[in-house]
């Protein structure tokens, strides 16, 4: 076995390899761009080398750089992680060529199944179902309509390159085919370097099921079964499960079948995985499954598959990479229960999931057992999520007895997780994990985007409960405070040591106010013992402090109260108030409320720094201007596109009205909250 091993890679997955390699007794090399000096994965290694700057292209993904450290640290092989160099045969080929073993299969398989199109061609010839479409080398925009208009529409436009969901289109009908693809292509050449375009069959209502397979030296290769990845927004992951709801076993023999054949048609070695669009069949079946593509590494949702087959997958890796044969043989790969996994991002799912970066001022994850895994990216409160990288923060996964009972346990999980300073998908992966389409099972990858009504927070005003619990951190903030003040003082005697409704004001009442989306909400609070009278604006309640949490003031934001438990007119809901600066933060059942502590100074500072433009959301790149100066624009049409983390991100007017400047161009670079176009309202 290998003593000395480097992670090419950063965020959960380099800690959850630095995890296992511990385990065996191998000793972890870390990475690091100038952005994650303070990276959880950086602090977990054995030994951590600066490799450049926050850009990927600098540092993650430079090649030259990564080798020459390993051989400096005398690593005798590197694992890439998923991303960045995971799927880049050159990067597997010069650590051949500097004696580094690279945990993965061979650059041959790599190059083979990297392009979609030369995969999908292998597989058609080893009679794996394949996606009915176009995978071939003229690219021209009349050869691409050709082959959309003898497909038949709606067709997808993918990229050959492609992963991650990006450089894809649905096209519906002829009329949206040219901007179609040049977006596609534009998505596709950033995020790859290639704009090289499939087109296939846009399958109706389809269901994604991939399966697990692994390789060895000695040309055996094995499958873990499968995974259902169906629960996707644009085109991407967000909840994965084991095994697929619907399967029996006389179709998970014929995918699994399939995936080996995949397998074994490109000589396989190490873990991979092949990913199939199934027709969604009647009942919660599936039907017909179409090979799509085969993934030459381990999958971000490998977790879920560990957890049914009480596997190491990373394990399997360092040895399949050491020479060993697999540890288990096909016979002896056995599943028990069911998992499921959410994949917890700082992004903001009401404004197109849009990626949040920035620093997680308050960090509470759910606790993990055997049962509840966390794999998380970042160390916790006052960690940063650089906006150069993927921004996801820990995968929580569940592991139970049945579908269920799984569903419900990492819905509980989910509701402990507590983040602010960024913002996160929490509240919306806890709706989907509630959804009755979820729950029933067998789902079609349009789930999301056709509910997303039901699953976003519908920005109404704060629940009586939400604003009921507000009061009471703040009360306890109070509290806390006048015994903190007493403790000082000397003199436990004091007014100000009675933690209690005399802190209101002489009479024990005082208004509480608070903001709720721009309103203001006065909260008339009386201290009646051993509770509060509070007049919400839906009644009256009576809420009292049950057993407290702890409670820190030393460092910001001031967390109030972890668990804070409330009698409610009797009933008791468990809640956390964490104070953030002048906002508060409720979490309660799964969702999160923010509520603004009045202040009239900041409130007019506020104001006056608004702006009437339209600013960049975040840091980026003008991929491209769609108005000209002085053209008179529809509410909701499209201005400019912003590139940012690979993605394209379009800004609508929003309102009816004139484009009055357009201050940036194509190609432009732009920094978050930058003045782009601006737009003279429409006065009527
Ligand atoms: P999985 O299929 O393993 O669930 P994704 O397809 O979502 O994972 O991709 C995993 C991660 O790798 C994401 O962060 C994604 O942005 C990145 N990624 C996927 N494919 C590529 C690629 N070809 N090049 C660079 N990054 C990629
Ligand atoms: P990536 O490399 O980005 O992971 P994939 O080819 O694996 O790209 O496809 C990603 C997702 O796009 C699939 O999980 C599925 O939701 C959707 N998709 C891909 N091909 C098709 C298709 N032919 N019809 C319908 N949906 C598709
Ligand atoms: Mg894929």
């Amino acid at each position: 076995m290998f003593r000395k091993v480097l992670i090419a890679n950063r965020g959960e997955i380099a800690c959850r390899i630095i995890r296992t390699a511990k385990r065996m007794g191998i000793r972890s090399v870390a990475v690091y761009s100038e952005a994650d000096r303070d990276a959880l994965h950086v602090r977990e290694a054995d030994e951590a080398y600066h490799i450049g700057p926050a850009a990927a292209t600098e540092s993650y993904l430079k090649i030259e750089a990564i080798v020459s450290v390993a051989k400096e640290a005398g690593a005798e092989a590197i694992h890439p992680g998923y991303g960045f160099l995971a799927e880049n045969a050159d990067f597997a080929e010069a650590c051949a060529a500097a004696g580094l073993v690279f945990i993965g299969p061979p650059a041959t398989a790599i190059r083979a199944m990297g392009d979609k199109a030369a995969a999908k061609a292998i597989m058609e010839k080893a009679g794996v179902p394949v996606v009915p479409g176009y995978h071939g080398k003229t690219q021209d925009r009349a050869t691409l309509l050709k082959a959309a208009e003898r497909i038949g529409f709606p067709v997808l436009l993918k990229a050959a390159a492609g992963g991650g969901g990006k450089g894809m289109r649905i096209v519906r009908r002829e009329a949206e085919f040219e901007d179609a693809l040049a977006g596609a292509k534009r998505e596709s050449k950033a995020a790859f370097g290639d704009d090289r375009m499939l087109v296939e069959k846009l399958i109706q209502r389809p269901r994604h099921i991939e399966v697990q397979v692994f390789g060895d030296g000695l040309g055996n290769i094995v499958h873990l079964f499968e995974r259902d990845c169906s629960v996707q927004r644009r085109h991407q992951k967000v909840i994965e499960e084991a095994p697929a709801p619907g399967v029996d076993d006389g179709w998970r023999a014929g995918i699994c079948g399939a995936a080996v054949a995949a397998a074994r048609a490109v000589d396989y070695v190490g873990a991979g995985t092949v990913e199939f669009i199934v027709e969604s069949g009647p009942q919660g079946r599936p039907g017909d499954f179409f090979f799509m593509e085969m993934n030459t590494r381990l999958q971000v949702e490998h977790p879920v598959t560990e957890m049914i087959t009480g596997t190491d997958l990373v394990e399997w890796q360092f040895r399949v990479a050491a020479g060993e044969p697999l540890p288990m043989a096909q016979e002896d790969i056995r599943m028990t229960g069911h998992a499921v996994e959410a994949r917890l991002y700082a992004e903001d799912p009401a404004n197109g999931f849009l990626p949040s970066p920035g620093r997680v001022s308050f960090m509470g994850l759910p606790k993990k057992d055997a049962r509840v895994r966390v794999d998380q990216g970042i160390a916790g409160s006052g960690s940063a999520i650089p906006a150069e990288y993927d921004p996801m923060i820990a995968k929580i996964i569940a592991w139970r007895g049945d579908r269920d009972e799984t569903v419900s346990s990492l819905k509980a999980a989910m509701d402990e997780v507590r983040i602010t300073g960024v913002t996160t998908n929490a509240s919306f992966l806890s709706r989907v994990l509630a959804h009755p389409a979820f729950r029933a099972g067998g789902v079609d990858t349009g789930l999301l985007d056709r509910s997303m009504d039901e699953l976003l927070p519908a920005g109404r005003s704060a629940p009586s409960d939400v604003l009921a619990l507000a009061c009471l951190g703040l009360l306890r903030q109070q509290q806390a405070d006048a015994a903190q003040t007493a403790a000082l003082s000397r003199d436990p005697w004091s007014p100000w040591a009675r933690a209690d409704g005399w802190r209101l004001n002489d009479f024990g009442q005082a208004v509480l106010r608070l903001i709720d989306g721009g309103g203001v909400v006065d909260i008339p609070c009386r201290f009646e013992p051993p509770g509060y009278r509070l007049a919400l604006p839906e009644g009256t309640v009576v809420a009292q402090l049950g057993s407290a949490g702890s409670w820190h003031d030393d460092d910001e934001p001031v967390l109030i109260d972890e668990a804070m438990r409330v009698q409610l007119d009797g009933l008791a809901p468990a809640a956390s108030v964490i104070r953030d600066g002048d906002t508060l933060h409720v979490f309660h059942e799964g969702g999160h409320w923010r509520l603004g502590i009045h202040d009239p100074l900041a409130a007019a500072e506020a104001h006056e720094g608004a702006s009437g433009g339209l600013t960049a959301p975040m840091p980026g790149r003008i991929a491209a201007v769609q108005v000209k100066k002085g053209q008179t624009v529809a509410a909701g049409q499209p201005l400019i596109v912003v590139e940012a983390m690979k993605m394209e991100h379009t800004i609508p007017a929003p309102a009816a009205g004139t484009v009055s400047e357009i201050r940036f161009k194509a190609g432009d670079q732009v920094r978050e909250g930058e003045v782009l176009v601006v737009v003279e309202e429409e006065t009527v």
